[in-house]
């Protein structure tokens, strides 16, 4: 920064910058470019190599705003911004961007409505043995059934649960239901399998998961081993100690860990061997254009080959053809779960679909 310019903290991972005199707006371009370069040099941190990435708002006064207080909330819009966008990037306020700022705090006051009063659905996902066609289980996945707007999936509203931490409580719920669900077909001598659920980072990070997971499995009298726990690589990079001592745990009590999306993250193979991780989840991207698409064929096969070598049981997720299919049983990979087999659906139908299978 120059020396007429002001670098201040607002608290927490927030700082203010006020660039005095600027030639012309866009000069501030220049500068944000400069932070975010210079913030990517990796440093020490106890050993660990690190960096940071920034994401920047900016407002120009008298363009955007006349006080001092309209400036930084606009600032703060931007900055917004700039995360929806991916980070690590800057945007200049624009008077659009209030509007959704606007929008998000709906959403947030309808998120909360539907976890005080219990709007959430799981919707279950049949996945196959590939050795013999049986079922191995299910995945359990997340619907809010909003009075107004009807059956909402996840990708519209999970984002926000975990921006503003109501993931904890939905997670919660979830695993309530997951469970109901568990006991009434145990007692119904419904053949159900290991049930998956899908585990957010922060539940991990800030809620009492394993405590919560316990008592929801005495309340019902289940073992353990009925639930797997899918979490993604993210969680293993960003708080290595912390998860590993969860996953450790569950794996302990006898629950089945795994991560999900494999292959889309930063991990290797060599460095989850050293994880309490059981199973890993071959992303859709790798499945989709299988068997025809040569790099993918060899990313498959060294994905079960290699995770086969260090222990693990792989799953293909987003099975959609025959030809996927016998691709993969002919590669050795231990389960698959897409349309080919069935598509989500409420407990009801998936009872029912068992029940067919039987
Ligand atoms: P995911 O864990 O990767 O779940 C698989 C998604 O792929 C599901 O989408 C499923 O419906 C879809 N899918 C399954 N088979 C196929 C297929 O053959 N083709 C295609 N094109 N898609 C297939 P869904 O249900 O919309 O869930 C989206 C994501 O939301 C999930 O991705 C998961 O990350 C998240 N999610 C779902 N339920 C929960 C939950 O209870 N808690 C948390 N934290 N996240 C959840
Ligand atoms: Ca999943
Ligand atoms: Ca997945």
């Amino acid at each position: 920064m120059r020396s007429e310019d002001t670098v201040s903290r607002l608290g927490g991972d927030e700082f203010a910058l006020i660039l005095n005199n600027l030639a012309h707006p866009t000069d501030a371009i220049i500068v944000a470019k400069k932070l975010l370069v210079s913030l990517q040099e990796p440093f020490d941190l106890k050993g660990t190599s690190t960096l940071v990435t920034a994401s920047i708002g900016i407002s120009v006064a008298p363009h955007d705003a006349e006080t001092p207080e309209q400036l930084l909330r606009q600032a703060d819009t931007a900055m917004y911004g700039a995360k929806e966008g991916g980070r690590n990037d800057y945007r200049f306020y624009q008077p659009e961007m209030t509007l959704r700022a606007q929008e998000r705090l709906n959403g947030e006051r309808f998120l909360r409505r539907a976890v005080l009063n219990h709007e959430f659905e799981v919707w279950y996902q049949p996945k196959i043995n590939l050795l013999d066609n049986t079922v191995a289980g299910a995945e359990a996945l997340v619907r809010w059934r909003d009075p107004l707007q009807g059956l909402i999936f996840p990708g519209e509203f999970i984002p926000l649960a975990e921006n503003t931490g109501l993931i904890i409580q939905i997670g919660e719920q979830v695993i309530e239901m997951v469970c109901r669900d568990i006991r009434r077909w145990a007692d119904l001598q419904i053949v159900h399998g290991v049930i998956a659920i899908n585990v957010a980072p922060l539940q991990i990070d800030r809620s009492d998961f394993v405590e919560t997971l316990k008592s929801a499995l005495r309340a019902f009298d289940l073992p353990a081993h009925v639930l797997e726990v899918e979490v993604t690589e993210s969680l293993m990079m960003a708080s290595p100690e912390h998860s590993r001592e969860v996953l450790a745990t569950l794996q302990g009590l006898g629950v089945t860990t795994s991560i999900d999306d494999f292959g889309t993250g930063y991990s290797s193979l060599a460095y989850l061997k050293l994880l309490p991780i059981d199973h890993l989840k071959i992303d859709r991207s790798f499945i989709s254009d299988l068997p025809n698409d040569s790099r993918d064929v060899a990313i498959t096969k060294t994905i079960v080959e290699l995770g086969h070598a260090l222990g693990f049981k792989i799953i293909a997720e987003g099975v959609e053809t025959e030809a996927q299919h016998s691709f993969l049983k002919q590669t050795g990979c231990d389960q698959a779960q897409g349309y080919l087999y069935g598509r989500p659906m409420p407990a009801a139908d998936y009872e029912a679909w068992l029940n067919g299978r039987q």
